[in-house]
């Protein structure tokens, strides 16, 4: 069976070019070629030899999805769906951000999973449960589709899944995506956002350090998160704070703790005062607030009382910040983010 090529690292092409007695440097021929020219066939490689390319081509293939369908957003999202090989469905969004001077950058926003095994009450994708984890490959090949559009500077691992259920796939993507023989993406601007997962927070920290976390708290209460998240019930607040303390330490990095506002559950002054509690044992942290957008699984609603919250922080000297979430009207946006590939059609939401 032939194996995608953009699983493998630099690293690893060229351990396969030293097994067949071939100079290192042909990997870094073919990552140039794979990821700044963007050939899309080895037999167009024409810096290689007729020989070598033909025994690429024997071995390996190289990724390219099939496009389902594209939607762009009033405010500048598009969000794509691709069929993978074996017809499974996931989405990949561009956006477009602009800053108060007018300058414009572009952030893909990738999936690292078929669906999600968390089941979260307030997202889609959590609703659809797991199908699979996807491959290195799988997560290379959602950006350098979404930069045939435009050029993209950052990366945001908040489409379908949990990044950190994936980590090794994830990890592998942005060393090939960082890769300065290849894409060369600044590493600084890629984030990876967790539910939680307590143990790979400290793997992160050791392993990949210059990546930025974001934390999705939305309630800094046990019992409410639990409810909230109840696939996150074995990794605690206290033990999630300790994780925190680590990385804050080992890397320097500041935590983007993500929390969703949703009307009447955890909105509350006494909400507030936990987040804030939970946020003191951090040396460098910041609040990002989240604008809930409606998904027609649940009765959730947006909170009215969003100005209130993010002020609440502000006084008591947390960094906080409030985001609205774009895409909206194409269903692009955080937490609706959802494919039913087994019949290959996207749920109306
Ligand atoms: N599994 C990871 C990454 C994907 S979710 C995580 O949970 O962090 C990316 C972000 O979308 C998270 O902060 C998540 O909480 C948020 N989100 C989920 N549902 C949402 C909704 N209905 N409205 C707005 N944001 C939502
Ligand atoms: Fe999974 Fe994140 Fe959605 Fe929770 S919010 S179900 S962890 S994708």
């Amino acid at each position: 069976m032939k194996k995608d090529i953009k699983n493998l690292t630099l690293r690893e092409l060229e351990g396969f070019f030293a097994s067949l007695n071939e100079k290192k440097y042909r990997a870094k021929e073919v990552f140039n070629a794979i990821y700044k020219e963007r050939k899309e066939s080895f037999l167009a490689i024409t810096t290689l030899s007729k020989e070598i390319r033909e025994t690429l081509d024997n071995i390996f293939y190289i990724t390219i999805f099939k496009e389902i369908s594209r939607k762009t957003s009033k405010d500048d999202a598009t969000k794509f769906v691709f069929e993978l090989s074996d017809k499974r469905l996931i989405e990949s969004v561009l956006i477009k951000n602009t800053n108060k001077i007018g300058r414009t950058w572009f952030t893909a926003c990738l999936s690292t999973q078929v669906g999600c095994p968390l089941g979260c009450q307030f997202c889609a994708t959590g609703k659809m449960g797991i199908i699979r984890n996807l491959e290195t490959g799988e997560i290379v090949e959602q950006f350098l589709r979404l930069e045939r559009e435009n050029p993209i500077s950052n990366i945001v691992f908040m489409g379908m899944g949990e990044p950190l259920l994936n980590y090794e796939n994830v990890k592998k993507a942005i060393q090939i995506l960082t890769d300065e023989n290849g894409r060369n993406l600044g590493k600084r601007h890629i984030t990876i956002s967790t539910s939680g997962i307590t143990p790979m927070i400290y793997k992160l920290a050791d392993e990949i350090q210059s990546v930025k976390l974001a934390v999705s708290l939305h309630s800094a209460i046990q019992i409410k998160r639990d409810s909230l998240m109840p696939g996150l019930k074995n990794y605690p607040l206290n033990k999630l704070k300790e994780a925190l303390v680590y990385y804050n330490k080992k890397t320097g990095n500041t935590v983007t703790l993500e929390y969703l506002l949703i009307d009447g559950i955890n909105d509350s002054k006494s909400d507030a005062e936990a987040l804030v509690k939970f946020s003191r044992d951090l040396r460098f942290v910041k609040v990002n607030l989240i604008h809930y957008n409606e998904i027609p699984i649940n009765n959730f609603k947006p909170s009215s009382k969003e100005i209130e919250f993010q002020k609440f922080l502000l006084t008591n000297g947390l960094r906080a910040t409030l985001r609205l979430s774009k895409g909206t009207d194409v269903s692009a946006a955080c937490g609706q983010l959802a494919t039913n590939s087994k019949e290959n059609i996207q749920f109306k939401i």
